[in-house]
């Protein structure tokens, strides 16, 4: 496992909240489990990246939605389409469960969600047909829950990020829970109107983590999702070589779990290349996803017809 440097994400997020409002919700197929058989409704109006909408910055401590203590958290996999590219679902419910074979690698995207940049990456993973990982800021899916909805009900898996992206290394193991559980409270109310929950699947913000703190969300039944090949998509670079530089650290890997944000114009410019490269290479997207979620076999045949 690498470590990544540290992050410093606060401010671009803060910077990529400020300029680039300006989405708005679309429709959503809803998968509720109790009403499978119900059609797919839009989704409501929500308050979503509209121009002049008030987005808290990332530190600023939202309100966490009233909800029980105990962990919400399901998940919102849905199976995907037929693709190429698409490898197999692996059922995570310990860190031990991620057993990459090789050539085997998996899509996670931190920080999100973002109006302007969650969509594109959405599409491009459409295109391609493969599934990925979105760790989400509990505070990101406050200001756009229609973003987080639209991720969950195009069959990724979401896992959660903090509340604020806070450095836990900083705080105390109470606070540092304390940070974590907000996060999920934030993602869980975010997805819950359109019947999805998150997945017990948590990335440690800047990669800081502790064995004490691991040792904490594993008691509670909370996956550490770690990464072995980091983009650095947070440096300056351009699409291309954050794309290069990716697909040549994945070859000297073999395999991997690996790091992008969808907080970042470039890493959504390079993706489309970037999957392309996966597929000439050989490699296979695999996607986690917690147990008890097996795919339906509705997944062998394609859920729609691709765009031409
Ligand atoms: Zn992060």
């Amino acid at each position: 496992m690498v470590r990544a440097v540290p992050l410093l994400l606060s401010g671009a997020l803060a910077l990529s909240l400020s300029a680039c409002a300006g989405n708005q919700a679309s429709s959503l197929a809803i998968r509720k489990p109790q009403a499978a058989a119900a059609p797919a409704t839009p989704a409501a109006p929500t308050q979503t990246g509209r121009p002049g909408t008030s987005v808290p910055a990332l530190g600023f401590a939202a309100t966490a939605p009233k909800v029980d203590d105990a962990f919400p958290l399901r998940q919102s996999f849905r199976p995907a389409f037929a693709s190429k590219l698409a490898g197999r679902s692996i059922p995570v419910s310990r860190l031990s469960d991620i057993k990459l074979e090789n050539r085997e690698v998996v899509l996670t995207f931190d920080d999100g969600p973002v109006p302007g940049k969650t969509r594109r990456i959405l599409a491009a993973l459409d295109e391609a047909g493969v599934g990925a990982t979105f760790l989400m800021v509990g505070a990101m899916a406050n200001a756009y829950p229609a973003i987080a909805r639209e991720v969950a009900a195009r069959g990724h898996t979401i896992g959660t990020h903090t509340q604020s992206h806070r450095n836990l290394a900083h705080l105390s193991d109470e606070a540092a829970m304390a940070e974590i559980r907000a996060g999920q409270r934030s993602v869980a109310a975010a997805l819950a109107p359109a019947g999805f929950e998150p997945a017990p699947f948590f990335r440690f913000p800047y990669l800081a983590d502790r064995p004490s703190l691991r040792q904490r969300i594993s008691e509670e039944g909370i996956v550490a999702i770690d990464v072995d090949v980091d983009s650095k998509d947070y440096f300056h670079a351009t699409p291309d070589a954050v794309k290069d530089r990716t697909l040549l650290s994945l070859e000297m890997h073999g395999r991997g779990i690996i790091l992008f944000h969808d907080i970042h114009e470039r890493t959504a410019a390079m993706l489309p290349g970037l999957l392309a490269g996966l597929e000439r290479r050989g490699f296979k997207v695999v996607r986690l996803v917690p147990p008890g979620n097996p795919p339906l076999v509705a997944s062998l045949q394609p859920a729609a017809t691709p765009a031409i």
